[in-house]
């Protein structure tokens, strides 16, 4: 591709609008171009780079035995009526009509439309296992599109949907997308970390996800080598502790804390720590609200906590009124003495001796609170996020957190759509089974973002080879002066493009500085400088995009380099 053909606009300035710097990077090097809000056009140099991640990612379902398809993005209510969705799936469901009044959205996601293709095709247990997959574009109207297409509201994903015959058969299913899915984000030259999650809107029992490492992702990851364990911390277990807990050393005392409202003021006031503390917070429950009891330093963990019994799913804060009504008290002077509600104590509130609450009585709060004194001996439950240092579920280490961006999950649905929505196939004995279903999902434009956060400098992008929109740029120098450097860039263009390479021609009337600067930018791998001086010397300016320092190379030696370097 010759440079001056191919269309592309870099900026120099950061763009306000950016916040992390994939997504300045993006703008930058002109991968992409924002229509709307969490809406993208990829533009020609970054839909090359798609293009590579979608390939890499068809060439390894393919290998796993997937079967591609493409489904509508428009998808009929009825079906998600079958499943029971169309109420819950909220405002993510970008929800519309066609010109009978009929209703239709627009796919977040296919578990409806494939389970309808698995109930009219799928007949017998002979033709099972069998995984269907696409490469589609998908709109779920997010809350706070961000990051660029990172967290953009349409996007593209690799969506499959497996079928067996029984729960043994998924397993096999799902181990295989696991395998995939790992191959696919080592070609990719990612560092990544699969980890046990949650199943969220799309249900189901076991389900997984990968995280590409990072520190700007949005996901806390919990992990310890030494146990081989790796949770979302959304997902991440506590447990009760071992310890005992301290006597009680002081007696229960009421004081007046006027204008304190949190943690941090009672422990200003009081000159103690947040972990000496509680904090009390007021959900909605199916009758009446519900009392989450925590350590004043610990953060209430929703995904765990919404799956209590009685408490309602999402999680939600009771409003003010609620809570006063039923406390007599206000937010910042709640707490479990006396309080006329079910309680669930967190696990690592049992530990606590001597600790500080809030008296439900505005500006007053307790000293001194013990249990089996002031409380009754508390139940507890798993209700926090978990910190540095837990000790992790096979109890052999603790805990440290990394943060991640999800790049994909997979999921062992069994037969939540199979059952709802009838698909069932004849098994040996002729009897009508459920199917067991697994989907496994990959964001494919997400991918290509969460690549450069982890593949940059203050230059610009790195790309891992797999993923570059070029494999190597020519710059020449003097290109519109000199006919030797004109003659042997052609000639270098011609070999290189023949051997298969994708090269990026730079053949602008520009200053070598500013090509310098734009190949940086846009994070192609190789580059080869041409000019009068080295051509006379045989050889050719060579620098990879990793290294600091360009280095002389025989123009033989320098070819030799970059088939070698197979760089896709
Ligand atoms: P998240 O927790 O980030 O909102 P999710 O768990 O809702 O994602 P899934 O339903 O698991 O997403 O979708 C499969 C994959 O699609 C995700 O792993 C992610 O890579 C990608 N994806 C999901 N939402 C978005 C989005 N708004 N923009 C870009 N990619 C997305
Ligand atoms: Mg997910």
């Amino acid at each position: 591709m010759r440079f001056s053909e191919f269309g592309l606009t870099t900026l120099k300035e950061v763009p306000a609008e950016a916040e992390i710097v994939s997504h300045q990077l993006m703008l930058r090097a002109g991968l992409v171009r924002r229509l709307a809000s969490g809406l993208f056009t990829w533009m020609p140099i970054g839909l090359r780079i798609l293009r590579k991640v979608e390939t890499v990612v068809r060439e390894e379902m393919d290998r796993a035995g997937a079967l591609e398809l493409l489904m509508p993005a428009v998808q009929p209510a009825e079906l998600w009526e079958e499943s029971g969705r169309w109420d819950q799936y909220g405002p993510l469901l970008l929800r519309m009509q066609d010109r009978h009044d009929r209703n239709f959205c627009f796919g977040p996601t296919h578990e409806e439309v494939i389970t309808d293709i698995a109930r009219r095709e799928l007949r017998s247990y002979k033709q099972l296992p069998v995984n269907f997959y696409q490469v589609q574009t998908k709109f779920r109207d997010e809350i706070r599109p961000r990051f660029g297409v990172m967290r953009a509201r349409e996007f593209i994903m690799k969506d499959a949907y497996s079928f067996d015959i029984d729960q043994a058969g998924l397993q096999a299913s799902y181990e295989k997308m696991h395998a995939a899915y790992s191959a696919i984000f080592t070609r990719l030259g990612l560092k990544f970390r699969v980890v046990d999650a949650d199943s969220g809107e799309i249900g189901g029992s076991r389900s997984q996800e990968f995280h590409v490492l990072a520190d700007s992702g949005e996901d806390a990851i919990a992990y310890c080598d030494a146990d081989r364990y790796a949770s979302n911390v959304e997902t991440a277990a506590t447990f009760p502790a071992s310890a005992p807990r301290p006597a009680a050393a002081q007696s229960l005392e009421k004081i007046a804390t006027p204008g304190v409202r949190t943690i941090e003021d009672l422990c200003r006031l009081l000159d103690i720590l947040p972990s000496q503390t509680i904090k009390t917070l007021i959900v909605d429950g199916s009758d009446g609200p519900v009392a989450l009891v925590l350590r004043g330093d610990h953060e209430l963990n929703a995904v765990k906590t919404q799956k209590l019994d009685g408490i309602a799913s999402p999680l939600t804060m009771a409003d003010t009124a609620t809570i006063v009504k039923a406390t007599g008290s206000e937010p910042g002077s709640l707490g479990p003495v006396g309080l006329d509600m079910p309680v669930y104590f967190d696990h690592a509130v049992a530990r606590l001796a001597d600790f500080s609450c809030g008296a439900n009585e505005v500006g007053h709060h307790y000293t001194g609170v013990n249990f089996g004194r002031d409380l009754p001996e508390p139940q507890t439950v798993d209700i926090r996020n978990v910190v540095v240092g837990d000790p992790t579920p096979g109890g052999k280490g603790t805990l440290s957190i990394t943060r991640g961006i999800e790049v994909g999950h997979i999921f062992q649905l069994g037969d939540k759509y199979s059952t709802a929505m009838g698909a069932t196939v004849q098994d040996p004995k002729g009897k009508n089974q459920v199917m067991s279903m697994g989907c496994y999902g990959i964001g494919i434009t997400r991918i290509v973002g969460a690549a450069i956060e982890q593949n940059h400098d203050e230059n610009g992008i790195i790309w891992p080879g797999p993923l570059a929109p070029f494999d190597v740029v020519l710059v020449p120098i003097n290109l519109q002066r000199s006919d030797v450097v004109r003659e042997a860039a052609e000639a270098l263009y011609e070999e290189l493009t023949a051997s298969g390479l994708d090269v990026l021609f730079d053949d602008r009337d520009a200053r070598p500085g500013v090509k310098f600067a734009d190949a940086e930018l846009i994070g192609i791998p190789h580059r080869l400088v041409i000019s009068e001086r080295n051509l006379a010397a045989g050889e050719l300016e060579y620098r990879h995009r990793s290294e600091s320092e360009s280095r002389n190379l025989k123009r033989e030696e320098a070819l030799k380099l970059l088939e070698n370097s197979s760089v896709s």
